[in-house]
């Protein structure tokens, strides 16, 4: 089967095999254009490349995940960094740019990149003893899905478990959503590096270097993390408590700084779980260095073959 990962600046494509092992993988440039099929173009030499590479033939499967917003049954895209695609149709743009090359029509399957984290971790990463569990991005935004008795739960239109916009302040400022008070507002790298510069932090211009801080013991940084893991600590419990899951999965780059951000996530997780069917709520940190296109892959493998 086929995976593909479309990121704001790169594209990964990959032959995958039942058993999570990939065979053949490249990458191309997400373009900065305006020109929807002009984008397309390097994902469609890509996909060509390695179907060739593969010697794949016949009717694929092949499962796409995608920055959001995206609608999984009418298979468009609209990714926010992604300028030149909006509403784009990537499922039938795929499905033609395959057939063309393996000589069959494929079967296509789409879900928004946290999803396809959350399928990945599930498949073959942190959650793969768990039947249902939350998969979550920490970077510069804030991405999850849910896997829920070992079926990725999508929602209507391939959205559900935005963690990232759920609002933890209904009288917070606004969002660039619309929202008020989101988790992402507080939790998000870049929020927390703004927080820290507010209050006098000089030590640098991205999440590493607050987090290096906070492991050296610099108040502010640990100040403003904390204040971030209550947000998201909030925005855990409450998808938790609304969901009946006590498992979450929590990758991204932010993540990677290990105990100063889970120390205090799990500090404050305590006090916002508190219902007695989320109490044993358990945060593990995400295994899987490409779990987006492995999931994509595991999405893949739950379509029919044509
Ligand atoms: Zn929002």
């Amino acid at each position: 089967m086929l995976a593909i990962d479309i990121g704001g600046t790169k594209i990964a494509i990959a032959a995958v095999t039942a058993d999570g092992t990939i065979s053949h993988q490249t990458q191309v440039p997400t373009l900065r254009g305006t020109d929807g099929d002009a984008t397309f173009a390097p994902l469609c030499e890509g996909l060509a490349k390695i179907i060739s590479e593969a010697g794949l033939t016949g009717p694929l499967r092949v499962g796409i995940g995608s920055a959001g917003p995206i609608d999984s049954p009418g298979g468009w895209i609209s990714p926010v960094n992604i300028g030149a695609w909006r509403e784009y149709p990537i499922v039938a743009k795929v499905a033609e740019a395959v057939r063309d090359a393996a000589g069959s029509p494929p079967t296509v399957g789409l879900a928004q990149d946290g999803h396809c984290m959350a399928l990945g971790e599930h498949w073959l990463g942190a959650g793969k003893d768990l039947h249902s569990m939350v998969g979550m991005v920490l970077s510069t935004g804030v991405g999850a899905g849910a896997v829920i008795n070992d079926r990725l739960f999508g929602g209507l239109t391939g959205n559900a478990v935005l963690l990232g916009h759920i609002s933890v302040n209904a009288w917070g400022d606004e969002c660039v959503c619309g929202g008020h008070g989101c988790v992402e507002m507080y939790a998000r790298g870049p929020a927390m590096v703004e927080a820290a510069k507010a209050k006098g932090w000089t030590g640098g211009d991205d999440a590493e270097a607050l987090t290096a801080a906070a492991r050296t013991g610099d108040e502010i940084a640990i100040a403003v993390i904390d204040d971030g893991m209550r947000a998201l600590a909030a925005g855990i419990a409450a998808t938790a408590t609304l969901l009946d899951v006590t498992h979450f999965v929590l990758g991204g780059g932010v993540s990677k700084a290990g105990a100063v951000i889970f120390d205090p996530l799990r500090k404050h997780i305590a006090e916002f779980a508190t219902m007695s069917y989320v109490a044993d709520l358990e945060v593990r940190p995400a295994e899987l260095e490409n779990a987006g296109l492995l999931g994509a892959a595991a999405l893949a493998l739950t379509l029919e073959a044509q």
